[in-house]
């Protein structure tokens, strides 16, 4: 495995911002993960692990040690039944080539993710979401690393030891614990029905994110939080929909602070999506935070909610 210095990380994330790592290497097969691992323990390097890049924001100082990205492209059906499918995924597949081949093989259960990209490994992790549909809802189990463990043996972790909620799982919450294939299952459908729905989930993603196309983004900045009855009121009565639970979506809270539009440098608040801040062209990290900061003090002001981060800054 090669490993390489001062590699600008600008082309590894989705915002098209960040300075360089001090090293940098790719990761195919395990053993590049214990090479990986001992570079940085004898160097006394930090190692980060990365999948598609699409919710990280990089900081412009670059990073002070090893960025390791993981690339393992196994995709393969282990079993084929006459109802459903099993297969096999490594964390470095992207989620449109698992798309891909739903829509080829007429797999239904996973049209949701159209047009999210990234990697299953941060999926995984962050247990991705889009219009009804979890990553969660079509795990069967996950196969595991933990980056402590001398010899990095590969564990079995079925999917309900994974705590997966809202936005989280056990992987997010023991940053040691590497996601590295999965097992998920889909259920057999007609070609056709799936590739229409994926369409329609596409299109839906265009009418409600169009300056996303345009600019580099790291979608939603913030999770949607928990909030009072009050804001649930709120909420509802201003957009005559029913709320999640005893949570808002964080682009209203932001869209009601009059925070769209609003830019620092080449950051902007998006102008359809609030919890999106768009990359205008020559964004810096700091112009981010700062905005970022802004979008907290404001809707704290307001609304007495903390807002909590969803993109990972990496710094
Ligand atoms: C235009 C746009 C639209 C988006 N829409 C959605 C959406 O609808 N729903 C949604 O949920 N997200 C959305 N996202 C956010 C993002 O695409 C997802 O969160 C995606 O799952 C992140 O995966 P990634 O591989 O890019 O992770 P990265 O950005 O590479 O990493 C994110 C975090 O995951 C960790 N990680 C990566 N790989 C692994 C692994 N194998 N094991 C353990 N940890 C790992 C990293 O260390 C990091 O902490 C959107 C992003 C963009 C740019």
């Amino acid at each position: 495995m090669e490993i390489q210095e001062k590699k600008s990380l600008k082309e590894y994330s989705t915002y098209k911002i960040g300075g360089k790592a001090d090293y940098f290497c790719v990761i195919k097969q395990k053993n590049d993960i214990a090479e990986a691992i001992d570079f940085a323990k004898r160097n006394s390097f930090k190692i980060f692990f990365l999948g598609g890049g699409s919710n990280v924001l990089f900081s412009d100082k670059g990073f002070p040690g090893v960025i390791a990205k993981i690339e393992n492209n196994l995709l393969e059906i282990v079993e084929n039944c006459d109802k459903h499918v099993k297969i096999r995924c490594g964390a470095g597949v992207e989620l449109s080539k698992l798309g891909s081949l739903c829509v080829q093989k007429g797999l239904t259960g996973f049209e949701w993710a159209a047009g999210i990209p990234g990697t299953i490994g941060g999926a995984v992790r962050g247990n991705a979401g889009a219009y009804g549909g979890e990553m969660k809802d079509c795990v069967l189990k996950i196969f595991a690393i933990d980056k402590g463990d001398e010899n990095l043996e590969v564990q079995e972790i079925d999917v309900r030891e994974c705590e997966f909620e809202y936005r989280s799982s056990t992987f997010k919450n023991n940053p040691n614990l590497l996601v590295w294939e999965i097992e998920l299952e889909l259920k057999k459908g007609a070609s056709d029905e799936v590739k229409a729905k994926t369409r329609e989930v596409f299109q839906k993603r265009n009418e409600g994110q169009p300056s996303v196309g345009k600019f580099p983004s790291v979608g939603c900045m913030f999770k949607n939080p928990t909030v009072s009855q009050e804001v649930v009121d709120n909420f509802e009565f201003d957009r005559e929909q029913k709320s999640r639970g005893d949570k808002v979506p964080a682009g209203w809270l932001i869209d009601r602070c009059d925070l769209k539009g609003e830019r620092i440098g080449g950051a902007m608040i998006d102008h359809k999506q609030a919890n999106f801040i768009v990359n205008m062209g020559d964004a810096t990290s700091e112009d981010v935070l700062i905005l970022m900061s802004l979008i907290k003090m404001k809707v704290r002001n307001k609304f007495k909610v903390q807002l909590e981060e969803e993109v990972k800054i990496v710094m």
